[in-house]
């Protein structure tokens, strides 16, 4: 995908209670306005990457980018698991994101089954965190994109950053 690495941040909104709480595995939405923008490359499925909440540590995540069937699968939805342990729920704050590789396709939960999902999940995870050992994949952590004052005017909530 030549789009990758792609880089974008937005507000964390609330997504369809789809229960990835409950699965252990809470997922962070991007609002439309930052799925719209995803270049036409970049198809559906998992991926991995950097995401870091407001100018908070940078830290690896999975995104799942999928067709939503609550919008009987006529939009995309943009969901980022971070790899860490938060203290608290971050609706409303700035998520920046790099996505910097592909892992697999996406697959239905009801074809799955909630067992055979969550540890789909934690396997996408594992492969995450050791690719994003590579130095290349190091590297972008590191990113400028990351540095940036998310409070300032040019990177409000719903502007898209890419290529910077
Ligand atoms: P929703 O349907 O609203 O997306 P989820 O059950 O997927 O609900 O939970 C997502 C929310 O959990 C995020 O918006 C964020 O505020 C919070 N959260 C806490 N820890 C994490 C994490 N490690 N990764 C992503 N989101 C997290
Ligand atoms: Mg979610």
């Amino acid at each position: 995908m030549k789009s990758l690495p792609y880089f974008c941040r937005g507000e964390v909104v609330r997504g369809f209670g789809r229960g990835s709480k409950e699965l252990g595995i809470p997922t962070a939405n991007f609002p439309d306005s930052v799925v719209e923008h995803l270049p036409g490359d970049i198809s559906t499925g998992i991926y991995y990457g950097w995401a870091c909440v407001g100018s908070g540590e940078v830290h690896k995540m999975v995104m799942s980018i999928g067709w939503n069937p609550y919008y009987k699968n006529t939009k995309k939805s943009m969901e980022t698991h971070v790899i860490h342990t938060f203290k608290e729920d971050f609706y409303g704050q700035i998520l920046s994101v790099v996505m910097v590789g592909y892992i697999r396709p996406e697959r239905s939960y009801d074809s799955l089954g909630k067992n055979a999902l969550i540890s789909a999940i934690n396997h996408d995870i594992e492969e995450a965190k050791r690719n994003l050992e590579l130095p290349e994949h190091l590297k972008l952590k590191e990113d400028n994109f990351f540095r940036a004052d998310g409070s300032n005017s040019t990177t409000t909530s719903n502007q898209i950053l890419n290529g910077h």
